[in-house]
């Protein structure tokens, strides 16, 4: 599958796009791919700790424009464990939101692979605490906060994606961490969809990728499984967005498209 889909010439719309952890992996492809379906006029603003490869990302992203005054890209240093990085992100998107948008596009794809380990080993409330900090609690203030930034209302396309997992439909052995934080955020999103109908939800699986996370996975369980190239998930979820036919609130895998 190709990274940039040509079929239908549809678009995401004058767009406020925001992507966490757009410096590697699955989220740095999105950012890639996401460009070519922005409206001039459209801003987009990249979250993740590294200012360096944030900085990368922004110059090749501004290097495959063609007109780079129709575009602003922002780039937002934040560590999102923290009450700071929160409010920094959506301090930064306050600030656009007096800009002429259609759409505002919230992809929260950030996350961390925590510790693998059998359950009993979790004996640690901090330790605990400190990963459900970031991969629940921070994606639940965040999404508020560009809420409250961007109010929902008649004539404005309102997205959120979940970057989700099958780990959290499918308990797996030792990785209570993860297979809970995820499952928590597929409800925390299913909850958001059912209670306003304005804003479009999606929880996105988006399979075995060849990112970091899956280094880590492979050098702390030995598992090894097919990968794919970020790209090809990235497409299929951009060819959901711009369809627009997902029904609020539903958890998609990689593997049903
Ligand atoms: P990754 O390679 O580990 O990249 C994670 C991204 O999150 C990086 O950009 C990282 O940037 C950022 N990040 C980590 N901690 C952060 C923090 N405290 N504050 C702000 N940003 C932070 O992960 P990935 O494999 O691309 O995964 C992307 C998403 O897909 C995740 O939600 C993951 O759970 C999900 N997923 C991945 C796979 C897979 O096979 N890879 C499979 C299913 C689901 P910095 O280090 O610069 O902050």
């Amino acid at each position: 599958m190709s990274g940039v889909l040509h079929a239908s010439g549809s678009t995401l719309g004058r767009c406020m796009c925001i992507i966490t952890g757009a410096s590697k992996g699955f989220g740095r492809a999105l950012a890639h791919l996401v460009l070519h379906y922005l409206k001039p006029g459209s801003v987009l603003l990249l979250v993740a700790r590294s200012r360096p490869l944030l900085q990368q990302l922004k110059e090749d992203l501004l290097q495959s424009l063609k007109d780079m005054e129709e575009m602003t890209i922002f780039c937002t240093v934040a560590d999102l464990s923290t009450k700071e990085g929160i409010e920094d992100t959506v301090a930064m998107a306050r600030q656009q939101s007096l800009k002429e948008i259609d759409h505002v596009l919230l992809i929260n794809n950030a996350a961390s692979l925590g510790d693998i380990s059998p359950f009993e080993n979790f004996i640690e409330l901090e330790r605990v605490n400190s990963y459900l900090a970031f991969n629940v609690s921070s994606v639940l203030a965040l999404t508020a906060g560009v809420l409250q930034a961007f109010p929902p209302r008649a004539g404005l396309q309102w997205s959120v994606v979940n970057c989700s997992s099958m780990f959290a439909v499918q308990a797996w052995p030792s990785w209570v961490l993860y297979c809970t934080a995820k499952a928590a955020r597929d409800m925390m999103f299913r909850v958001l969809a059912v209670e306003n109908p304005n804003v479009k939800v999606l929880s996105y699986a988006p399979g075995p990728m060849d990112t970091e996370m899956q280094e880590d996975i492979r050098r702390l369980t030995g598992i090894q499984c097919h990968l794919h190239p970020c790209r090809d998930s990235a497409a299929k979820l951009m060819r959901l967005l711009l369809d627009n036919a997902f029904v609020t609130g539903c958890h998609v895998d990689f593997f049903d498209l």
